[in-house]
């Protein structure tokens, strides 16, 4: 299953990075690079799931999620908030804000498009 997939990811390399694993998977990537862009672009696209780093500079991951999950045409969009290792806190914090799972990085390949894949899954059932 392949879906339009907003990545909000302040690291330019890790942004890179992640757009050509995604698009090798067959999906197509809405990138931005904080939570004001992804806000400003959003709305401009069929987003079938986001994939949100969590520190970012301007609005970070949390407020980012915070916003979409209080926007009723966003609520039901799965999220994967991508931490660092040692970001427990900011894992739980994303949960609690609405974030559908979490994955730390540094990103493998394989099992990084498998949990994309689940992710388009839970949007599915939704
Ligand atoms: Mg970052």
């Amino acid at each position: 299953m392949s879906g339009n997939i907003l990545l909000v990811e302040d690291s330019m390399t890790t942004r890179k990075l992640l757009t050509f694993v995604l698009k090798g998977g067959g999906h197509t990537v809405i990138p931005a690079e904080n939570g004001i862009e992804a806000l400003e672009k959003i709305g401009a696209f069929d987003v079938d799931a986001i994939i949100t780093d969590l520190n970012m500079p301007q609005m970070d991951g949390l407020e980012f999620i915070r916003t979409i999950r209080e926007n009723v045409d966003y609520e039901k969009i799965p999220i994967l908030l991508l931490t660092t290792e040692g970001e427990e806190r900011g894992r739980k914090q994303g949960l609690d804000a609405g974030a559908t799972a979490y994955l730390a990085k540094p990103i493998e390949e394989e099992s990084f498009l498998n949990v994309v894949k689940k992710l388009l899954e839970t949007q599915n059932h939704s």
